[in-house]
């Protein structure tokens, strides 16, 4: 059977499947952003790890060294962030062409992976024959109580992001159909090269008790909304006209053929804004707290139900309900 036969989630399942007799009581491994492992009195160590290969998730000639280093950090912040947490330490393995990279690449890498502040404790180094290929694990920390998964969603609960979506998945669609450089496309490159985890938001999150189910978007909401639902066993509306959507990629997408942005918004992924599930009693207050701190706001796109694990998409302005196959997020095969 080929990969793409089960697609990367398929895949993950058989490992988790094997595996999951192997894990300790009381430690939580595939399944979540990050694993979780008892740490101090009412602590946890969260931990987690990504890969980033080169003509898969970057293009060398495009990125620059420094956003590299800062991207391919902030892609693990994030997913500490998403439960909770705060990142105490990283370990980083680089795989490099001996030819085409120099020091000067190199130094331009550290100094976008250190503009987080968070130690570099270890890691590997290795010539590559491939490209280059970046793995970094980070170790978090949180308070028991503050950890948030993606399996504890309830029916009843609204559903939140922490910002807009689809403009990095504009900006690499800027840069595969290679348009021209606008002040327009330049800034969703800018997007798509140098995300902004929410780690503040995820650790302020961390501390509601009215956040139930918390994880970060990575592969589009239309994918990984799935994963808080089936985790939860809950089902979900979803109003595509309260998907937020910046003016920028608005107005770019009414600019170019094809672009259909609140498709882009659903499907495109690394956006790296936090989806959360919230009890609807503590939505309002949540909301007004959540934008006195960051001065942004919540944006709610829908609510949890007793239904299966699918997302209903509705179009709550125009009053219709949409085809649920339409919206699919991002999958490795
Ligand atoms: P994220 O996008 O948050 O990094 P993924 O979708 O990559 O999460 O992974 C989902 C879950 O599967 C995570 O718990 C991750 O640790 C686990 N996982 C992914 N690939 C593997 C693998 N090759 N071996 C073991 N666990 C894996
Ligand atoms: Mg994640």
């Amino acid at each position: 059977m080929k990969i793409n036969e089960i697609g990367e989630f398929g895949l993950i399942g058989r490992i988790a499947e094997r595996f999951a007799p192997l894990v300790p009581a009381g430690w939580e491994g595939i399944g979540d952003d990050c694993a979780v492992i008892p740490w101090d009195e009412g602590q946890s160590m969260l931990i987690t790890t990504d890969l980033l290969v080169e003509g898969v998730h970057f293009l060398r000639d495009r990125i620059s060294a420094r956003e590299l280093g800062a991207k391919s950090l902030a892609v693990n912040l994030s997913d500490v962030a998403a439960m909770g947490g705060r990142a105490v330490g990283t370990f980083l393995s680089l795989g490099l062409p001996a030819e085409g990279v120099g020091v000067e690449w190199c130094d331009a890498f550290f100094e976008g992976y250190r503009s987080f502040g968070v130690p570099l404790l270890g890691g590997d180094t290795t010539a590559s024959t491939t490209g280059i290929i970046v793995n970094i694990t980070v170790l978090g920390r949180a308070e028991n109580s503050r950890v948030k998964r993606r399996n504890t969603a309830r029916p009843g609960d609204r559903i939140a992001v922490t910002g807009p979506l689809g403009e990095s998945a504009a900006g690499l669609r800027v840069l595969l159909e290679g348009l021209p450089s606008t002040p327009d496309t330049d800034e969703l490159i800018r997007h798509h090269h140098r995300p902004r985890p929410h780690l503040k938001e995820g650790e302020w999150l961390g501390r509601e008790r009215g956040v139930h189910a918390m994880m970060d978007v990575s592969d589009g909401v239309a994918s990984d909304l799935l994963h808080i639902l089936r985790g939860s066993a809950v089902g979900a509306t979803v109003d595509l006209s309260r998907i937020p959507v910046s003016p920028l990629l608005q107005r770019t997408a009414e600019q170019y053929d094809g672009w259909e942005a609140r498709r882009l918004a659903l499907t495109g992924g690394e956006d790296y804004v936090l989806l959360l599930t919230v009890a609807p009693e503590e939505a309002d207050d949540l909301e007004r707290r959540f934008e006195a701190q960051f001065g942004r706001p919540l944006h709610w796109i829908g609510t949890c139900t007793a239904g299966a694990p699918e997302i209903v998409y509705r179009d709550e302005a125009a009053g219709t309900t949409v085809e649920n196959t339409t919206y699919r997020g991002f999958n490795h095969f």
